[in-house]
């Protein structure tokens, strides 16, 4: 698997920085973010380390994108919502902040003051 030596996700991926994990196979994880927006919220990553989304293999990213209904699911029943919301931020001016690929999964609460 490609790492990067500086890159928090892959350091997670690794085990070399803990995280709360709630899916795992052999492409992908998905783990809690450490700074949720709403209680629940998940970070879904590929384990290949690329940084943004419009450079990601397709094999890849069908097997990452794929997986994100079941682990939504799993979110949804556990946090009894009925929506969230699904982000990827790509590239500094949008946002991102850890250059590894990333899908937020955001759990929506009624008046979460989160807006839409
Ligand atoms: P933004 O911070 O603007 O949302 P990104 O889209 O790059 O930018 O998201 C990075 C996400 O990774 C943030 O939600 C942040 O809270 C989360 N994060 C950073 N470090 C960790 C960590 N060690 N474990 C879990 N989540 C992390």
């Amino acid at each position: 698997m490609e790492n990067q030596k500086n890159c928090i996700f892959c350091k997670i991926i690794k085990g070399e920085i803990p995280s709360y994990k709630i899916y795992e196979d052999e492409n992908t994880l998905a783990f809690l973010d450490i700074k949720p927006l709403s209680k629940g919220h998940v970070l879904v990553i590929p384990k290949k380390h690329v940084e943004y989304l419009n450079e990601l293999d397709e094999e890849t990213a069908k097997e990452v994108m794929g997986i994100i209904p079941k682990i939504a699911s799993a979110v949804i029943s556990q946090e009894g919502v009925e929506g969230w919301n699904l982000l990827s931020n790509n590239g500094k001016f949008s946002g991102q902040e850890i250059f590894h690929i990333h899908f937020h999964i955001i759990p929506r609460r009624n008046k979460d003051g989160l807006g839409y």
